[in-house]
C-alpha cells in the first residue's frame, strides 16, 4: 500500500494535483493501467469483508448479494478489461482516398485528463468502481466521488481507494451537495454521473460551463410485459428474482407489469407465492432482504402502497426502514405508483388487452432504461425490438443484460446518455483521434 494519504486537501488542489500527474504522462503507458487494475483488483478481495459490512450497515444487504452485485461485478469488470485492454487500444487503420496516394491512416485512443466519476448509494461499490475502473484502463487520472446516502461504504472507499492505487493520480473526495457542487465548478475533461434526471441536469449544466462531455447514467420507470403464451409460475421467478433484489433499489429494475386481464390474474397469484418462495412468510426475518436506503425514501414508497390492491406484502416498520415485497393489482395508468420511478419493493401491475396497447404503453412514456419482454412468440419480441427505444432490452430475463461485459450499459433520452462496461468505457473515457501520416519531404 502506499504510505501518501492527502488529508483534507481543498478541492480546487487536488484537481490541479491530478492534473500535473496527468500532464507528464504517467498515466498513459499500458503497464501504469493494468497496475491500477491489479490493485484495484486487490482493493476488492483483500477487503471483502470490510466491503460487506459497510453495504450491511447502508442498505442491510445480505454478505451474498453484496459479493455477487457489489464486490465480484467489479471483479469481473477489470478481469474482462485486463484481458482484452491491449485489443481494445490497437490503433485501428483506415483506409485513404485516392487523392492521398502514399498517405495511410488510422485512429488511435487518447485518455481525456482528468474524469470526475459522481456515485450513488443504491449499488455503492459497483457504481462508483466500475466507471473508475473504466476511467483507469483509458489512462486517465480520476475523482471519485462517492453518495454520502451510502456513509458506511464511501468511507471504507476513500480509506481504501487511496491507500490501493496511485494517489497522484486518483483521489477520493467525500460529501454531499456542498462538496459535488464544488467539484462540479472545477474543470474536468469527462464527468460521468449515476443518480436521478433532477442532479443529472445540474451536471450537465456545470459541465456546460467547461464544454466538459458528460456520461448520463440515470433511471425511469422499466416496464415489463408478460404475453399470454407464457409460464406464470417461472416468469414470477424470474420478476421476483430481479424486482426484489436489493429491495426494488436497483436502475434497470422491473418497475411496472403490463399483461391481458387473464395473465395479470394468473401472474398476480404467481407473483405472491414466488414472493413467499423466495423470502418466506416473513421477509422481514430474510438475512437476504434489503432495506430501504433512508426514512425520506422508505415514506416515499408508503406513500405509493395506497394505488392499488396489495396480492402480497404491503407492510412495513419505519424504525427498520423494511418494506416487504410487495405486488398491487387494480392499478390505473394516472395511480400514484405510476407517476415516478419506484425504485422500491413495490411492484404494480396494470392490464392492457395485449402487446399492441403495451407497446403504445410504452411509448407514450419517458424512453427506460430497461424494458423487458416475455412472449414466446417471435413477432412480439421483434416488434418490441423494433418499434419501442430503452437503454437496454431483455427478453425473458430481467436485469442480465448488464451482466455481459460485452453490451454497452446506458439509457437513452430521459434515461441517460452515453454508456460503458468493457469496451464501451474505453470508448466513454478516451478520445478516438484521427491520424493522417504523410512520409515527410526528405532534405535535399
Ligand atoms: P444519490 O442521492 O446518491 O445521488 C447521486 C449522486 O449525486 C451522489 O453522489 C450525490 O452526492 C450527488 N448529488 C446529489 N444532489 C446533488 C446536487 N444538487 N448537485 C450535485 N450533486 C448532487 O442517488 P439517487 O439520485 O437517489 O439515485 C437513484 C437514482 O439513480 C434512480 O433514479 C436510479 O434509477 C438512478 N440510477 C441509475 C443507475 C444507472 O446505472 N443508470 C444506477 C443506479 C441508480
Amino acid at each position: 500500500m502506499n504510505d501518501h494519504v492527502p488529508a483534507a486537501e481543498p478541492i480546487g488542489a487536488l484537481v490541479a494535483r491530478l492534473r500535473d500527474t496527468f500532464r507528464t504522462g504517467r498515466t498513459r503507458p499500458l503497464e501504469w493501467r493494468t497496475a491500477q487494475l491489479h490493485r484495484l483488483r486487490a482493493l476488492l478481495t483483500e477487503n471483502r469483508a470490510d466491503l460487506a459490512e459497510a453495504l450491511r450497515a447502508d442498505l442491510g444487504k445480505g454478505e451474498q448479494e453484496a459479493q455477487r452485485t457489489d464486490v465480484d461485478f467489479v471483479v469481473r469488470e477489470i478481469d474482462h478489461t485486463l484481458e482484452h485492454l491491449a485489443e481494445w487500444l490497437r490503433p485501428e487503420p483506415a483506409p485513404v482516398p485516392a487523392h492521398l496516394g502514399g498517405a495511410v491512416a488510422r485512429t488511435q485512443y487518447d485518455p481525456l485528463g482528468v474524469v470526475l466519476v459522481i456515485a450513488p448509494w443504491n449499488y455503492p461499490v459497483q457504481l462508483l468502481l466500475t466507471p473508475v475502473a473504466g476511467a483507469l484502463a483509458a489512462g486517465n487520472a480520476v475523482v471519485a466521488k462517492p453518495s454520502e446516502l451510502a456513509p458506511a461504504t464511501s468511507a471504507v472507499l476513500a480509506r481504501l481507494l487511496p491507500a490501493y492505487l496511485d494517489s497522484d493520480a486518483v483521489a477520493v473526495v467525500e460529501g454531499g451537495v456542498a462538496e459535488t457542487t464544488e467539484l462540479l465548478a472545477q474543470r474536468f475533461d469527462h464527468v460521468f454521473y449515476t443518480g436521478n434526471g433532477a442532479v443529472g441536469r445540474v451536471v450537465m449544466r456545470a459541465a456546460a460551463e467547461h464544454l466538459t462531455p458528460v456520461t448520463l447514467e440515470l433511471g425511469g420507470k422499466s416496464p415489463v410485459f408478460v404475453d399470454r403464451d407464457t409460464d406464470p409460475e417461472e416468469v414470477a421467478r424470474r420478476l421476483v428474482a430481479g424486482k426484489f433484489l436489493n429491495a426494488g433499489q436497483t436502475c434497470v429494475a422491473p418497475d411496472y407489469v403490463l399483461a391481458d386481464p387473464a395473465t395479470a390474474a394468473a401472474l398476480a397469484q404467481a407473483l405472491a407465492a414466488a414472493v413467499e418462495d423466495r423470502y418466506g412468510a416473513d421477509p422481514a426475518a430474510a438475512p437476504h432482504y434489503s432495506r430501504i436506503v433512508n426514512e425520506r425514501h422508505f415514506d416515499r414508497l408508503v406513500g405509493l402502497l395506497g394505488s392499488g390492491r396489495a396480492v402480497v406484502g404491503g407492510g412495513h416498520d419505519r424504525a427498520e426502514r423494511y418494506l416487504a415485497p410487495t405486488v398491487l393489482t387494480g392499478v390505473a395508468p394516472d395511480a400514484p405508483v405510476m407517476q415516478e420511478e419506484i425504485f422500491g419493493p413495490i411492484l404494480p401491475i396494470l392490464e392492457v388487452a395485449g402487446p399492441d396497447e403495451a407497446i403504445a404503453f410504452v411509448n407514450g412514456r419517458e424512453k427506460p432504461l430497461a424494458l423487458y419482454v416475455f412472449s414466446g412468440s417471435a413477432q412480439v419480441r421483434r416488434r418490441f425490438a423494433e418499434e419501442t427505444s430503452s437503454g437496454g432490452l431483455g427478453f425473458g430475463l430481467p436485469l442480465a443484460h448488464l451482466t455481459v461485459p460485452d453490451l454497452p450499459f446506458g439509457g437513452v433520452g430521459e434515461s441517460g446518455m452515453g454508456s460503458y462496461h468493457g469496451r464501451y468505457s474505453i470508448e466513454t473515457f478516451s478520445h478516438r483521434k484521427a491520424v493522417l501520416e504523410e512520409p515527410a519531404p526528405a532534405a535535399c
